[in-house]
């Protein structure tokens, strides 16, 4: 897996659609590849600023 298709299933696991079949081979490229991970990160943080922004949904 290369890290633009890990980054695009967890995307995709942020927004709510979940990772699908490749959810194991995700977590194994997080693992294993820091960037991703610290990628990974700022996308949860992000996402909690845009959640706080729209108020109560
Ligand atoms: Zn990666």
């Amino acid at each position: 897996m290369t890290c633009e298709e890990c980054r695009t299933a967890l995307s995709a696991e942020i927004d709510g659609e979940g990772t699908g079949q490749g959810a194991r081979a995700v977590r194994r490229h997080l693992s294993a590849c820091a960037g991703c991970a610290r990628w990974l990160d700022a996308c949860w943080a992000l996402e909690g600023l845009l959640d706080a922004a729209e108020g109560g949904r």
